[in-house]
Parts: structure tokens; sequence; C-alpha cells
């Protein structure tokens, strides 16, 4: 996620509006309707920190299923 385009709007995060956003993935319902969801830089950077710690040092054991 290096690409930064600047784009006005509100954060979903945040919940700060008229503000520069970018668009970070893609929120979908129950239904099946995708909601694309902005972000400001502070918390891009700080989801993409998120993913990256959770790479690195993961809550849970990753199990391998069984193979058969
Ligand atoms: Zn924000």
């Amino acid at each position: 996620m290096t690409s930064w385009a600047a784009n006005l709007g509100d954060c979903f995060r945040c919940d700060r509006g008229a503000i520069q956003v970018t668009h970070v993935g893609e929120s979908i319902d129950p239904d099946g309707a995708e909601t694309p969801l902005f972000a400001c830089r502070a918390c891009t950077e700080r989801l993409t920190a998120m993913h990256q710690r959770a790479h690195e040092t993961p809550v849970r054991r990753y199990v391998p299923a069984p193979t058969p």
C-alpha cells in the first residue's frame, strides 16, 4: 500500500470529514454489497503498521491443516 491518492472525503475510522483520504479497501455487507472504505493518512499508516505487526508476531500460532 504505497500509492497515496489525495481525495477529500470522510475517514471511516476516526470520523473526520473533508480531509485527505485514500482508498484502503472495501467493506462487504452481509448481502454482498461492497462499500469503499476511505481513511485519512494517519489512520492509513496505523492500519498498515497493525497489519505488518500482525504478520511478524501473530497473536495465534498458525496451525497447518492436517494432510490426508
Ligand atoms: Zn482517520
